[in-house]
C-alpha cells in the first residue's frame, strides 16, 4: 500500500491530549502486518507522542455502523457537532437539576 495514503489516513485522526489534528509530516510509519498498521505519531500543538494501531483498507468508503434511523442520520448529519459549550451547557443545567421532569416539561408546554 502506498505509504502517502497511510498518512494521510493517519492525519484525519486528532491528539488524544489536545484534539489538534497530526499533520503527514507528524506520522511515522512504524510498519505493518497485512492492513494492520503501526505509526508513530507526535503533535505539534502539546508535544505528546503517540502509538498507533490501525487497520487500514484501500477501496471503497468505510461501512457506516450505526444503529440511527435514516431520518435520524440526515438530522444529526446537518446540525452542528457538540462543542465545549454544549457540554458547559448541560453540565451547568444538571448541577441545578432537582431530577423532576414532570416540572420541566409541564413548563416547556405552557
Ligand atoms: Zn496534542
Amino acid at each position: 500500500m502506498d505509504e502517502g495514503f497511510v498518512k494521510r489516513v493517519v492525519a484525519t485522526i486528532r491528539c488524544g491530549v489536545c484534539g489538534r489534528r497530526y499533520e503527514g509530516d507528524n506520522v511515522r510509519i512504524l510498519g505493518h502486518r497485512d492492513d494492520l498498521w503501526f505509526l508513530s505519531v507526535y503533535c505539534p500543538a502539546c508535544h505528546s507522542h503517540g502509538l498507533v494501531a490501525a487497520v487500514i483498507k484501500e477501496g471503497g468508503p468505510p461501512e457506516l455502523v450505526t444503529d440511527l434511523t435514516e431520518e435520524e442520520y440526515a438530522k444529526f448529519n446537518q446540525i452542528a457537532a457538540v462543542d465545549a459549550n454544549d457540554v458547559l451547557d448541560i453540565y451547568n443545567f444538571l448541577k441545578e437539576f432537582d431530577g423532576d421532569f414532570s416540572h420541566i416539561f409541564s413548563k416547556e408546554k405552557g
